[in-house]
């Protein structure tokens, strides 16, 4: 057998293209309207956490599928040219998985999602992996019954496995009880545990009904408010940065790749989401979903 390859990070998970058009207003049934230039930017969680982790300097693999349409090369270009290793992505005959996204005037957007060949990554993809990694990241646009055994491999492989639960979707325990840090958003937690989540309290309420499934430590992201810290033991409010917001998306998996990049370097776990939070602030001040992704010099600066 071929010696181990070893890596900080395993990304299992989705690449998508992102095809964004800033619009005047959404159209409705029926109706076209005129958008700005098109912009084709590299995408999908599964990725974007890759990214994320990769620019603050932790070694990162990716397993995932893209098409062999153009879209393919372009998204894994982008994880080459930040040092993510892709020797597990492969391209199969489907269409690459894209984001048909309208920005209105106001910056909300409206998305349509295309799984394409993330829809093909299946367990098998994964019992052929000849990888070792520290930590395990795992969301949810590929196949739920991939993502239930990839959390089980992972614990199996005494990995550190941490799941962003989004799309927002309900979650069967087998997976939450294989899990070491869950981090939703607000929304993510809210459709997870059936708890209205309207504030800390709630919050909190909501997070500790996944502690009793069998996660270990929530995470929750609070947008604009930072993040919400609860194990077992306590819960813990980290204040966000305050900063002037361009474009919030890829936010979360800026938070992720910061967050696990903290833990690996020996930080403490409010500390890390401490850590992470500067990560999505700045990720929310740059257009985009990889190219808003901060290093860790830019989150040092900050920081400072
Ligand atoms: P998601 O993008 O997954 O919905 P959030 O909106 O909760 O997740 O954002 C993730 C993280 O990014 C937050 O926990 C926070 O650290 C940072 N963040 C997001 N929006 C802002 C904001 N308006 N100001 C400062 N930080 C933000």
């Amino acid at each position: 057998m071929p010696d181990m390859l070893k890596h900080d990070v395993l990304v299992i998970g989705s690449l998508n293209a992102d095809l964004v058009v800033r619009a005047p207003h959404f159209p409705q049934p029926g109706e076209t309207i005129s958008g700005d230039d098109l912009q084709i930017i590299p995408g999908g969680k599964g990725a974007n956490q890759a990214v994320a982790a990769a620019r603050q300097g932790a070694s990162v693999a990716m397993l995932g599928h893209v098409g062999k349409d153009s879209f393919g090369p372009f998204l894994l270009d982008s994880l080459r040219s930040n040092s993510v290793d892709t020797t597990h992505v492969s391209a199969d005959e489907s269409a690459t998985g894209t984001a048909i996204i309208v920005v209105d005037a106001s910056g909300q957007n409206s998305i349509v999602l295309s799984a394409g060949a993330n829809g093909k990554v299946t367990p098998k993809d994964i019992e052929t992996l000849n990888i070792e990694a520290k930590v395990l990241f795992l969301q949810l646009e590929i196949p739920l019954e991939t993502v239930i055994h990839a959390a089980k491999w992972g614990k199996q492989k005494a990995m550190i496995v941490i799941l962003n639960p989004a799309p927002a979707r309900e979650l069967p325990d087998e997976l939450i009880a294989n899990v070491d840090f869950i981090l939703p958003n607000e929304t993510e937690l809210s459709l997870l545990t059936g708890v209205p989540v309207t504030d800390i309290s709630s919050t909190e309420r909501a997070a500790r009904v996944l502690l009793k499934r069998g996660a270990k430590n929530v995470i929750v992201t609070l947008g604009s408010k930072g993040a919400l810290v609860v194990s077992s033991q306590q819960a813990t409010h980290v204040e966000a940065y305050k900063v002037d917001v361009v474009d919030t998306t890829a936010a979360g998996d800026a938070f992720i790749g910061g967050f696990a990049s903290a833990l690996l370097r020996g930080v403490e776990v409010e500390a890390a989401a401490q850590y992470a939070n500067a990560c999505g602030a700045l990720a929310a001040t740059k257009f985009g979903a990889q190219p808003s992704l901060p290093t860790k010099e830019e989150v040092e600066k900050f920081i400072k």
